[in-house]
């Protein structure tokens, strides 16, 4: 089992697809925290979504797929770069067992916030009104981009740290008979089971659902867990407030204590950690 995405597409049809399978990158989101199985399952469909809708920036840049809304699940996020490195993180208050997807997040919205390295930052906010998110980003497409979308999502069901998915989607010219089409392929990709996306290669999953068309297969790309935070990252957010107020914090807590909401790693600062930082500012004050 490998971490990995392929995109795919028809010569004879106008429509474009991704497979994506994770697995060692789904253990690294979920396995600092102790989330029910709710939410963990909710986690990989964002992980697997959050890669899907990654595969297919044209730039450099940053991708977060949240969901936020009133339910016991306040937000989840999955943050992902265009070389398919990603963290995610949930906070949940209250009970989750046996909840679905929709009294999960409760009333609420789905986000995705697409950040060039250079250019403009986009949003695209969609309320969450279908019972899954697959199917709610099938409606982001449909309103955002009006492009038919048909996205599969499973995670969790067989083993707790595999997700998987399948994206078929028409491209932006397509003329009108592209949903002949569509509807055919789309109708193809509906009969494969849970356990196949999961566990077989892609290629004899494509050979599996689509042997009678032509489909083109581009080189798969990797998929991974990175979490961006450092201890050079907590001194600079550290700079951002003033020399008595870090100097208040170490009176009053005798260290500053630092922790990442994404993997779970805990920073501790003494005050001979904060010399220079506090001399740095010193210096530029004066
Ligand atoms: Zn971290």
């Amino acid at each position: 089992m490998t971490d990995q995405l392929q995109r795919f597409i028809f010569d004879d049809y106008q429509i474009r697809g991704e497979i994506v399978q994770a697995h060692n990158s789904f253990h690294e989101i979920i396995k600092n925290h102790d989330y029910t199985t709710e939410v963990n399952n909710v986690m990989g469909e964002l992980l697997i979504a959050t890669s899907l809708l990654t595969a297919t920036l044209k730039f450099e840049g940053k991708i977060a797929v949240q969901l936020q809304g009133d339910g016991p699940l306040n937000l989840a996020v999955i943050n992902a770069n265009q070389d398919l490195q990603l963290r995610g993180t949930a906070r949940v208050e209250g009970e989750t067992a046996g909840l679905t997807f929709k009294q999960l997040v409760g009333k609420g919205h789905l986000m995705i916030t697409i950040t060039p390295d250079n250019g403009e930052r986009y949003q695209g906010v969609i309320a969450i009104e279908k019972d899954s998110l697959s199917e709610c980003l099938e409606d982001y497409f449909e309103q955002s981009e009006q492009l038919a979308t048909r996205i599969i999502l499973h995670a969790g069901s067989r083993d707790k740290t595999l997700a998987a998915g399948l994206l078929l989607q028409t491209l932006p010219a397509a003329d009108e008979n592209h949903e002949e089409d569509f509807h055919h392929v789309c109708a193809l990709a509906s009969t494969i089971k849970e356990d196949e996306l999961y566990s077989l290669e892609r290629d004899e999953l494509l050979y599996r659902l689509y042997h009678q068309e032509k489909v083109r297969l581009f080189e798969a790309q990797q998929i991974s867990f990175k979490c961006s935070c450092s201890k050079e990252r907590c001194l600079t957010s550290l700079a951002s407030i003033t020399q008595q107020e870090i100097l208040g914090l170490l009176q009053e807590r005798g260290a500053i204590d630092m922790h990442c909401e994404y993997c779970a790693s805990d920073y501790h600062f003494e005050i001979d950690d904060l010399k220079i930082l506090l001399d740095d500012q010193h210096h530029t004050q004066h």
